[in-house]
């Protein structure tokens, strides 16, 4: 009866999976196009969240075992602060954010949140635990208040206004036909790039996560959009420890600590200043994104690689 009882016991649990990565992780899935590769561990708790202490131990990873892309990858976002990864194409960095969710184990060191190892807690947990503001959001065909409420399904309307209005989107939504019961996404109303970023912060404002994961728009922004944009993520980091995969100086410049990320190591780390000072990779990518905005005029600073 055991034997047969198990496979059945791993079919509910992969049923039970599945249904959860459509209802959870549905837009993560387009957008990081990736596959899920782990499972839960037998009995694995959930994430106990205290602070929102976020812990790179000496993390290697690749895709291919025979191929490294993570090399020793060691940082610490305490509680609340904000870490800004940059560096070129191909580092590594969109990884150490698949890392964080989990898509893959790591192959040496560990992750921790909170010192919790992320392969001893249930998956579910730990994406309850983040938000994502992502490169590119993609809506779902229906309302904009379910877009929103997805954030937290269950939220009443007051709530969900209260997030749009803080992701300064409420005024935007009362303009449109339908209001809250606009249809948006490739059926309904196409939004602009930054007015769809304005309901996916609304929709991580109603989810309200300890950790927040950014990965900013490597696409130009008119200054303005951006101006807002930048606003906007300041203000929900705010007391919310916060990684941040940056294409832009002007987001980094307030971080706790940057990180330069070159083929999978960190290779210089610091405050904006210092590492200004140290006359490196970071000095050299600060100096050619300064180059590009003055020629750029008023397009607003380029990408800062990528
Ligand atoms: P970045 O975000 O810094 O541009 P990524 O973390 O996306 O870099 O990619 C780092 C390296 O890993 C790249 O060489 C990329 O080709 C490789 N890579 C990314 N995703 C996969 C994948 N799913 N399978 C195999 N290799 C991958
Ligand atoms: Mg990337």
């Amino acid at each position: 009866l055991l034997q047969l009882y198990q496979p059945l016991n791993f079919f509910g649990m992969v049923y039970r999976e599945i249904k959860q990565a459509l209802a959870d992780m549905e837009a993560m899935f387009t957008l990081l196009s990736v596959e899920r590769e782990v499972a839960d561990a037998a009995g694995a708790p959930a994430l106990a969240v205290t602070g929102g202490e976020l812990r790179f131990e000496d993390v290697s990873f690749g895709y291919d075992p025979r191929r490294p892309i993570l090399k020793g990858v060691s940082f610490t976002v305490p509680a609340g602060r904000t870490v800004a990864i940059v560096g070129p194409s191909g580092a590594g960095k969109s990884t150490i954010s698949r890392l964080l969710f989990r898509f893959y184990d790591v192959s040496g060191g560990r992750i921790l949140i909170d010192g919790q190892d992320l392969r001893g807690v249930t998956q579910s947990s730990l994406r309850g635990a983040i938000g994502i503001v992502p490169q590119d959001t993609v809506l779902f065909n229906d309302t904009v208040f379910y877009n929103i409420a997805y954030g937290r399904p269950g939220a009443a309307p007051s709530e969900v206004e209260r997030a749009a209005r803080l992701a300064h989107i409420h005024d935007f939504i009362m303009a449109l036909p339908d209001g809250y019961q606009s249809t948006v996404g490739e059926r309904g109303l196409k939004l602009s790039g930054g007015e769809k970023q304005r309901v996916a912060i609304a929709r991580t404002i109603l989810k309200d996560p300890s950790i927040l994961l950014f990965d900013e728009a490597t696409s130009a922004l008119d200054t303005h959009t951006e101006r807002e944009i930048q606003a906007n993520l300041r203000q929900i980091s705010e007391g919310r420890t916060t990684l941040v995969i940056a294409h832009r100086l002007s987001t980094v410049i307030d971080a706790d600590e940057i990180l330069v990320l070159e083929q999978g190591r960190i290779v210089e780390r610091g405050r904006h200043t210092e590492l200004l000072a140290l006359g490196g990779s970071y000095a050299a990518l600060w100096a050619r994104q300064q180059e590009s905005a003055q020629s750029g005029q008023g397009r607003g600073p380029d990408p800062v690689a990528d």
